[in-house]
């Protein structure tokens, strides 16, 4: 069993090192998985999360994060926020000094400002291209959910434009630290063109993410809606308590969350880590991989999602 391990999306690659000097120090996972998005949230190369991130319908970058302490179950989040570059943190602040576990909006931003956090301006030069240029050029060879999508968005923008690549994407970390505890943090700008005050998965215990060092943690990305509806990370971690292996718990509840009804219907992906330090990844999308690292290997590992539909012990083992 590994001393420490983290596990998470592929966008979190450029943070993994930092990340793994926490655990590596005798750090905390919650403060591990805290650094993974806060760095993710200030890389502008990602149009996916924080600063850089693709805008909403009318043009607003709208953020969620959040962060869940598998010792305690405890957990904040923060929802369709404006104009700060940490959500992650504010979230960690809800948890810490709030006797609430969401906020959202205004509200939001509100307690941001009392935390002392600086509001930014997260909408960068390259972002605003990216999506002046999304709502202008037509794309052939999309997928049927994502078409409807973007006729959904152009409905309210009275103009036509379809993306080459899936209109989200989100930062996922999840840590197991050398004192035996879990937690999980997520970030995002969510869907561009979504709705102003759409709210995705990401801040929702038990869609996006759920961490319980009993049993383990799992977190989400992809279409948000769906992990919503399945409840799909605490879905994952309900099959490990009920004796699944992490494997199994990651197809078991993609696979529900995957089957459910969606004129939308995308991407979605879920990756775990059981208290032993197992972990492993599901996609309904092929060619997906998440990272891991621990204490075990030098550097950062890549490994494939099992991709629903196949036997995964038919493909190469996750880890
Ligand atoms: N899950 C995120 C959301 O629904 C987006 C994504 O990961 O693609 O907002």
């Amino acid at each position: 069993m590994p001393r420490y391990i983290v596990v998470a999306s592929s966008n979190g690659l450029e943070a993994m090192r930092a990340v793994v000097e926490v655990l590596r120090g005798g750090g905390s996972a919650l403060d591990a998985v805290e650094l993974g998005c806060r760095l993710v949230e200030s890389n502008p190369r990602d149009h996916t999360v924080g600063l850089g991130g693709l805008p909403n319908l009318l043009g607003d970058v709208e953020v969620d994060a959040a962060i869940m302490d598998g010792r305690t179950r405890a957990t904040g989040g923060v929802a369709a926020v404006r104009g700060y570059e940490h959500p992650i943190s504010i979230a960690r602040r809800v948890m810490e000094q709030t006797p609430h576990v969401l906020l959202a909006g205004e509200g939001a931003e509100r307690f941001a400002a009392e935390m002392g956090f600086e509001k930014t301006e997260l909408l960068t030069p390259e972002a605003r291209r990216l999506w002046e240029q999304r709502l202008r050029e037509a794309e052939p060879d999309l997928e049927p959910g994502l078409v409807r999508y973007h006729e959904h968005a152009s409905r309210y923008l009275g103009m036509v434009r379809d993306p080459e690549q899936a209109a989200g994407g989100t930062v996922n970390f999840v840590a197991l630290d050398t004192h035996g505890d879990i937690a999980c943090g997520v970030s995002t700008s969510g869907w561009y063109f979504k709705y102003p005050g759409r709210v995705g998965d990401s801040p929702i215990v038990g869609a996006g993410l759920y961490a319980d060092n009993r049993r383990g943690a799992a977190a989400c990305t992809g279409r948000g809606e769906l992990a919503i509806r399945g409840a799909t990370a605490h879905s994952v971690v309900m099959h490990m308590s009920y004796g699944r292996s992490v494997d199994e718990a990651v197809r078991l509840a993609l696979e529900d969350a995957d089957s459910l009804p969606d004129g939308y219907a995308t991407g979605l992906n879920v990756l775990a880590l059981d208290p032993q330090g197992n972990h492993a990844a599901a996609s309904n999308r092929a060619g997906s991989t998440y990272i891991w690292v621990s204490d075990e290997v030098a550097e950062p590992q890549q490994a494939p999602r099992i991709l629903l539909g196949q036997d995964p012990h038919a493909s190469p083992p996750p880890h």
